[in-house]
């Protein structure tokens, strides 16, 4: 496998992996932040929820005060009444709101919060028009058990709201779990606060009355003290937990101090009263007036309670809050680092080392035009592609050596067949060109003459006129030589002042016409001087054809050579051709 899929596998791989990391962690943080905040918007409605069972039983303190008056009810006490109602309907108001609102997001197998805060509110309606019912009729026409009815009306209204404060504390506490003991302490807090106002009650229609207690009432006082009696050693055991806020330490020891002290004095007071003569020295409304206010302290650790919960659930959504930032911020970080290092693995290693490999590969082959990467920083790579960089400059050197070599080469062996003096080939290179000239004729069977020249007297020439001279001679003689030649033709300086032709398609005649015509030629020519006759030079001519003699070079030139020594012998200045054997 390539390095680079490697690395953009390895990459995804771990880009997937870190993907599913922090997606889970932050699910599970965001499920977190999710519950702490239901928690507390859940601790908020019980609150309501607490809130409306508290104004209901409050609202019964003014209505038993009510219902042990004379009529017209004193200005006060109709206000008070009228203002306590005012207040439980707000405090149901402010619940059902707020339960209708969240009512879709209620936790499954919840009951319908919206339908049973309605029916405790109807259920209050009734009871409040009973409770006016009793309220119209003269006080002496007002019977005990109408009382009665009136002051339990009101009490049914209680349980009604239980169902509503038991959901949303399980639901407070089941999103998160840790508010439990807080939770469960303010739940208690608030059946203390409901069972001591009950108690309250029981004690209204006989004190209305002032009339000694029924069997009934007295049985329902008893066990409603019991009642409160076990919610007090469950409160009790509930607070014994370490991490209680000191406000609730300190509530509790209020409760304690004022509900079952002041409040449990007063109750054994006029229970005494009640079980002699009836004469209890004290009003309904009296009697309400002393014993409501002890019981505000229950209240007071029930919002305390509530309070440490909501403290739990709030800091846990921060926590909460803060982990997930962290694990975001994390994972950001971390992808960021990785996309980084992928980046430069990808741009500092592995591009330039394709780049370099597909060079040095092309450099194998001799080829310099693969480009090579610029180096990004100074590192190893970099020191790669300085190491190929001049391994190619190595060769191009080498190449330029090479292609100097071979031309100097073909400059030494054109020099080493060309004739330094005249510029035309000498016998080696003669005798190369023409075996491949006399091949071609005896493949295309045509004919060939070869001219052998030697320039006379050339010895005197130099002898009297000097070398240079000589050389002047050479060198006219050889300009004719060239100026005559036609294509495909060859001359050559054979040695000394002997020259060397060889005519293609060319047969005795016309070689014997060709030789005659150089040599008028070469005798018209000045090799000295401007005034006629100036230094003139004559030429021996011998011919040899293919037609007489084939196409073999060394036959040809040795004919060719006897010819020019008979033209020699004949008295010079002559072309001779030679003759059929
Ligand atoms: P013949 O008419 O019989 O050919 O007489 P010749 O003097 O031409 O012949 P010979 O062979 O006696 O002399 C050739 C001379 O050519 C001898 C040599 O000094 C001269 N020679 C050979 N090569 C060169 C050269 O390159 N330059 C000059 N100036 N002279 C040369
Ligand atoms: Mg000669
Ligand atoms: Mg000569």
């Amino acid at each position: 496998m390539q390095l680079s899929r490697m690395l953009h596998l390895l990459g995804a791989l771990v880009l997937v992996a870190t993907i599913a990391l922090v997606g889970r962690m932050a699910t599970t943080e965001w499920q977190s932040v999710h519950q702490a905040s239901e928690s507390l918007r859940l601790l908020d409605q019980l609150r309501l929820g607490l809130l409306a069972v508290e104004m209901v039983s409050r609202e019964r303190g003014p209505t038993n005060g009510a219902l042990g008056d004379v009529l017209p009810m004193a200005q006060p006490r109709a206000q008070a009444l009228q203002e306590a109602r005012a207040r439980t309907d707000q405090a149901f108001d402010a619940l059902l709101q707020a339960v209708a609102a969240t009512q879709q997001r209620q936790p499954a197998g919840g009951i319908d919060l919206v339908q049973s805060v309605r029916a405790a509110q109807s259920t209050l309606a009734q009871a409040r028009a009973g409770v006016d019912q009793v309220l119209a009729l003269a006080r002496e026409q007002r019977s005990a058990s109408a009382i009665r009815d009136a002051v339990y009306g009101m009490v049914a209204v209680v349980p009604l709201l239980s169902p509503v404060t038991n959901a949303l504390a399980s639901a407070a506490q089941h999103a998160y779990p840790a508010l439990g003991d807080d939770v469960q302490g303010a739940r208690l807090a608030a059946g203390l606060r409901e069972y001591a106002g009950l108690l309250g009650s029981h004690f209204t229609a006989a004190v209305v009355k002032g009339q000694p207690f029924s069997p009934a009432e007295r049985r329902a006082i008893d066990e409603t003290r019991g009642r409160i009696a076990q919610l007090r050693t469950l409160v009790d055991l509930r607070l014994q937990l370490p991490d209680k806020a000191a406000e609730v330490a300190q509530a509790w020891d209020t409760v304690e101090a004022r509900y079952f002290g002041v409040a449990q004095e007063l109750l054994d007071k006029v229970l005494a009263q009640g079980d002699g003569d009836g004469r209890y020295g004290l009003s309904a409304a009296e009697f309400a007036a002393l014993y409501v206010p002890e019981m505000n302290p229950i209240l007071a650790l029930r919002d305390a309670l509530l309070a440490q919960a909501r403290e739990r659930a709030a800091l846990e959504h921060q926590r909460a809050l803060r982990v997930l930032a962290w694990a975001l911020a994390g994972s950001g970080l971390l992808l960021l680092v990785l996309g980084g290092a992928l980046y430069v693995i990808q741009h500092r290693v592995l591009q330039p080392l394709a780049q370099t490999t597909r060079a040095l590969k092309a450099l194998a082959n001799d080829d310099l035009q693969a480009r090579l990467p610029d180096p990004v920083a100074d590192d190893e790579m970099a020191a790669v592609i300085g190491a190929v960089r001049s391994l190619q400059s190595q060769t191009r050197r080498r190449q330029d050596l090479e292609r100097e070599r071979d031309r100097l080469i073909a400059q030494l062996k054109e020099q080493s067949e060309t004739d330094y003096l005249t510029g035309l080939p000498n016998r080696r290179g003669f005798i190369t060109k023409a075996r491949s000239a006399l091949a071609q004729a005896m493949r295309y069977d045509f004919d060939v003459a070869v001219l052998v020249l030697d320039i006379d007297w050339f010895k005197q020439l130099n002898d009297s006129l000097g070398h240079a001279a000589g050389d002047k001679a050479l060198l006219v003689v050889a300009d004719v030589v060239r100026a005559e030649l036609r294509e495909g033709d060859l001359a050559a300086r054979f040695g000394g002042e002997e020259f060397v032709l060889l005519l293609s398609h060319c047969d005795r005649a016309q070689g014997l016409h060709f030789a005659e015509r150089l040599r008028e030629m070469v005798a018209e020519a000045q090799v000295l001087g401007t005034a006629d006759p100036g230094v003139r030079v004559t030429v021996s001519l011998g011919i040899a054809d293919s037609g007489q003699l084939g196409w073999g070079l060394e036959a040809l030139l040795s004919a060719a050579d006897a010819a020019m020594y008979q033209a020699k012998n004949a008295g010079r200045n002559r072309a001779v051709a030679a003759s059929a054997t």
